[in-house]
């Protein structure tokens, strides 16, 4: 058998209607499978906690292979993964189309879903329903005191003891003006299309900039609006369905595309270029439901019409058409792009960007930072999420930086409770609002 692969890596569909995809023993099976291969390979052992949890218990098995680990033991190393997915797009050279056909993420997918129809925790359950959990929290009296809660000693060990939600854990706060409800509306401009990308925008503005960062999405607006680029905030939404897909509850992942794909499509179909402010909820269009419905011609025309913010603004440079009158310098920025922005394989859109405002040094810091969306703020994966995080923390702060920024608002908060002293005097903020202040708009 050949080491690597010459061709193009593809992704097969996941087969997730199929009932043997859910059958315990035909996917212990494929772990065993995929494992042994992985046991002869350990490329990915400081990538996350799920390799070395894997390759101690082959270690320490009284075969020192795969046959010697129980098969209840699997699922510890099924625990470790929050489907960063850059075991697949860095380092396997055993994926599809190679024979052995490894797809390490989905496999622990697969696993999360038999888990996940087994019955899960209260709280892993309430974490992932971000939309529910926004509109309770962001109503203005209740953001204020979840708000005054979280910052609380004591309402964060209780919240750990009841919850299992990590009492040092920073969390975002939530605002109580949300974005959806406050936007303003496009001026009315000519619609200018480019050879490249779409010269009119449609806007999903994604829970976490809805309910906890709409300054976020205001920055976005204000951006398009400087670039006379008409926009539209699509008229219905709700969470793009990622933190379902985490858990492997691909029954709320269905019933959350049927909310969203058919408001998507239409846009699509219009001609838009659809904007998702943050790098998990683009990824969960572009990549995942696509590979869900892979027959289905709306989830398709959304995924192709779909660009993160930055993708967007490079091509249209690349069409003649971005502005590039900016005023404020911004210094030394240290940036990283998180795991669900490199999945994208958009290349480095975001620091091309950065680059192009003069005065300004960025300094890129590409590695898994180690939160995920929900998993590292779990009481039982904290402490492992600050430790895949700390060379992204020491990396981040060795330029002494004016500013830190990540694509992932979550990334950023964890990265900057990460630094601790040595980021004190940098300001975190968001690329988009660093675009708009070097605009000085
Ligand atoms: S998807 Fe990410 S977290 Fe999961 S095993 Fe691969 S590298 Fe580790
Ligand atoms: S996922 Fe691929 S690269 Fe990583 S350890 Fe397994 S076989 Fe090796």
């Amino acid at each position: 058998m050949r080491e690597g692969s010459l061709e193009a890596p593809t992704r097969h569909p996941l087969d997730w209607r199929n009932p043997e995809f859910y059958e315990q023993a035909k996917v212990e099976q494929e772990l065993g499978r995929v494992f042994d291969i992985c046991h002869g390979c350990r490329r990915c052992v400081n990538l996350c906690t799920a390799f070395p949890t894997l390759f101690d218990l082959v270690d320490a098995s009284s075969t020192m292979e795969v046959d010697g680990v129980a098969k209840q033991d699997y699922w510890k190393v099924v625990e470790q993964c929050y489907l960063c997915d850059m075991c697949y797009m860095t380092k396997c050279p055993y994926v599809p189309p190679h024979p052995w056909n490894v797809d390490f993420p989905h496999l622990m997918l697969r696993a999360k879903a038999i888990k996940f129809r087994k019955g899960i925790k209260f709280r892993d359950r309430l974490l992932s329903s971000t939309d529910a959990l926004g509109k309770l929290a962001a109503i203005p009296v209740v953001a204020q005191t979840v708000n005054a809660l979280n910052k609380n000693g004591l309402a964060r060990a209780v919240l750990q003891s009841a919850l299992g939600v990590h009492k040092d854990r920073e969390l975002p706060p939530y605002a109580s003006n949300k974005f959806r409800s406050n936007f303003e509306p496009s001026p009315s401009f000519p619609v200018k299309d480019g050879k490249n990308a779409p010269g009119k925008v449609a806007i999903f503005s994604t829970c976490y900039v809805n309910y906890n960062e709409p300054g976020m999405g205001h920055d976005l607006l204000a951006l398009l609006e400087h670039n006379r680029v008409p926009y539209v905030v699509v008229e219905k939404e709700a969470c793009c369905g990622m933190p379902k897909f985490e858990l492997g509850d691909l029954e709320a992942v269905d019933r959350l595309k049927q909310i969203n794909i058919p408001v998507l499509a239409r846009v699509a179909k219009e001609g838009y270029a659809i904007l998702t402010p943050v790098p998990s909820c683009t990824l969960m269009f572009k990549q995942e439901l696509p590979l869900l419905y892979p027959d289905d011609a709306e989830t398709l025309a959304v995924r192709d019409a779909m660009f993160d913010p930055f993708e967007y603004f490079v091509l249209r440079r690349k069409d003649g058409l971005l502005k590039t009158d900016f005023k404020t310098p911004l210094g030394k920025v240290s940036y990283h792009i998180p795991c669900h922005s490199r999945v994208q394989n958009m290349g480095q859109k975001t620091r091309e960007m950065l680059e192009a405002i003069p005065g300004t040094a960025v300094s890129t810091v590409e590695r898994c930072a180690g939160h995920d969306g929900t998993w590292g703020v779990k009481a039982e994966y904290f402490a492992n999420s600050m430790k895949i995080g700390r060379p992204v923390f020491r990396q981040m702060a060795e330029p002494q930086p004016d500013y830190v920024a990540s694509d992932c608002p979550i990334a950023a908060r964890h990265i900057r409770q990460g630094m601790g002293d040595e980021s004190k005097a940098a300001e975190k903020a968001h690329p988009l609002s660093l675009l708009r202040k070097a605009y000085g708009i």
